[in-house]
C-alpha cells in the first residue's frame, strides 16, 4: 500500500538554532515513525534573510536582482544541510536539496518569482529509496538555471505548491503560534485557536492582515485542495486545520491590518490615481467615492512614490487602518457594529463588505481598541450573532 505524504514547512524561528533543529527533527520523525513518506521544507534561520538583505545593502541601495537572489537563497541552504545532518546524527536517512535540485522552476521575476512547474521526480526518487528529503524553501530557478526567490515569506509558498505537486495527503506549515486564531493574540489576549477554517474565510482573513500564513499560500492550497495544518514547533497540539469550503461559524474571526493610508483626490481625478497606482505598482485595498471627494487606500509607505508623479492632485493623506470581520454573517452586520463602536466613541470613517466580511476604516489609534470590543461581541459572547439569527428566523 502507498504510504501517504506528508509535507511539513519549518519556519525561520523554528530553525533558528541547533537546539530548535533537534525540536523540528522530532516532528519530522514522528511523522516518518508515524509510516508516512516526509518531504520538509525550510526556511533560513531567523534574522538570517534580513542579515543578508542588510550586507547586499551596503554594497549597494539597489542590488543586483538576479545576485540579491544568488545570496538570499544561501539562507535557507545553511538551514536545509544543519536539519539534514541533525536527522542523520540522529539515526534516519536525510537529503537535503536546493530548489534546482528539487526542479522547482519559476518564472524569472528576480527576487519575487512564481513557481511554473516542479518536476517531483527527483523527490519521489529518494523517498522511494526511503529518505526523508529536506528542500530549501523560498527558491527557485528560471529556465537559465539561475536562481530565483520567491519573495518575502515565500516558503510557506514553496511547501504548498510542492504538496500540490506531490499529491501530498497534507501540508504542515510549524511556526511559533500553534494555529489560526479568532484575532491576532497580542491585540485581543482572549483570542481562540480555531480548530478547523474553510479556505474561504481563511483567504479573507489572510487578506486582510491576519499574518499567520501568506496569502498565496492559503490561495495555492484551496485551488489544489491541499489540507492545510497550521501548528507550532514548541508544542504538541494538532493545530488547526484548514479545508473546505464552507464554515459553520457566523464569525469566525478578525484581521487587523495597520499601515495603511487614505489618498484623496478630486472625483474627476479618481481614475488617474487609480490608473497610476496601477502602473507603479501599488496595490489598492479599496477605491472610495464619498459625496465630496473619492479616495483610494494604499500601503503607507507606497505614499512616498505615489507623491512623486501626482502630488499636485492630492488632496489629503492620512493614516489609517482596516479591522475587518470574516464570516458569512459579518457583511449583515454593518449597521451593529458601527452603532457598538459609536458608543464606545469610535468613530468608522468608511464601511465596506464583501459576501462573507465586513470591513471598517479606522484610525490607528482605535484599532485594538476596536478589535477587543467587537471580539468581546461577537466572538467571545457570541449575543449579538445569536440576536441577528432569532431576527433571521423569525423573519
Ligand atoms: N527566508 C525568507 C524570508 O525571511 C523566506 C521565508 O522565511 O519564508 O522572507
Ligand atoms: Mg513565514
Amino acid at each position: 500500500m502507498k504510504k501517504p505524504i506528508i509535507v511539513q514547512k519549518f519556519g525561520g524561528t523554528s530553525v533558528g538554532s541547533i537546539e530548535n533543529m533537534h525540536l523540528v527533527a522530532k516532528h519530522i520523525i514522528k511523522a516518518k515513525d508515524d509510516g508516512n513518506q516526509v518531504v520538509v521544507v525550510v526556511s533560513a534561520m531567523s534574522g538570517e534573510t534580513n542579515r543578508l538583505l542588510g550586507l547586499a545593502h551596503q554594497v549597494d541601495s539597489v542590488p543586483t536582482a538576479r545576485e540579491l537572489d544568488v545570496l538570499l537563497s544561501a539562507g535557507e541552504q545553511v538551514s536545509m544541510a544543519l536539519v539534514a545532518m541533525t536527522l542523520n546524527k540522529l539515526g534516519y536517512a536525510a537529503r537535503s536539496l536546493t530548489g534546482g535540485q528539487a526542479n522547482i522552476v519559476t518564472d524569472n521575476q528576480h527576487n519575487d518569482a512564481t513557481i511554473k512547474a516542479i518536476d517531483t521526480q527527483a523527490i519521489t526518487d529518494l523517498l522511494e529509496q526511503d529518505q526523508i528529503v529536506i528542500v530549501a524553501g523560498f527558491q527557485g530557478v528560471n529556465e537559465n538555471g539561475d536562481i530565483t526567490t520567491l519573495g518575502r515569506g515565500g516558503s510557506d509558498t514553496s511547501a504548498v505548491t510542492l504538496a500540490g505537486a506531490l499529491k501530498a495527503d497534507e501540508c504542515q506549515i510549524f511556526t511559533d503560534v500553534d494555529g489560526v486564531y479568532t484575532c491576532d493574540p497580542r491585540v485581543v489576549p482572549g483570542a481562540k485557536k480555531l480548530d478547523v477554517i474553510d479556505f474561504p474565510s481563511m483567504e479573507e482573513m489572510a487578506r486582510k492582515g491576519a499574518k499567520v500564513l501568506h496569502l498565496p499560500c492559503v490561495r495555492f492550497a484551496w485551488k489544489n485542495q491541499v489540507p492545510l495544518r497550521v501548528l507550532s514547533t514548541f508544542d504538541v497540539n494538532a493545530g488547526s486545520l484548514i479545508k473546505g469550503e464552507t464554515g459553520t461559524q457566523p464569525i469566525c474571526g478578525l484581521a487587523l491590518q495597520r499601515d495603511l493610508a487614505l489618498v484623496t483626490v478630486d472625483h474627476d481625478s479618481l481614475a488617474a490615481l487609480t490608473a497610476q497606482c496601477q502602473m507603479l505598482g501599488i496595490e489598492v485595498w479599496n477605491v472610495i467615492e464619498k459625496a465630496e471627494w473619492a479616495g483610494v487606500v494604499i500601503k503607507h509607505d507606497a505614499c512616498a512614490k505615489l507623491d512623486l508623479v501626482f502630488s499636485n492632485k492630492i488632496r489629503n493623506s492620512e493614516q489609517v487602518s482596516l479591522l475587518t470581520k470574516v464570516g458569512l454573517q459579518a457583511p449583515e452586520l454593518k449597521e451593529q457594529c458601527c452603532a457598538l463602536l459609536a458608543a464606545n466613541n469610535i468613530g468608522v470613517e468608511h464601511v465596506s463588505t464583501t459576501s462573507q466580511s465586513l470591513m471598517l476604516m479606522l484610525s490607528p489609534q482605535n484599532i485594538d481598541k476596536a478589535a477587543n470590543i467587537l471580539h468581546e461581541a461577537y466572538i467571545d459572547s457570541q449575543l449579538f450573532v445569536a440576536v441577528e439569527a432569532k431576527h433571521a428566523c423569525s423573519g
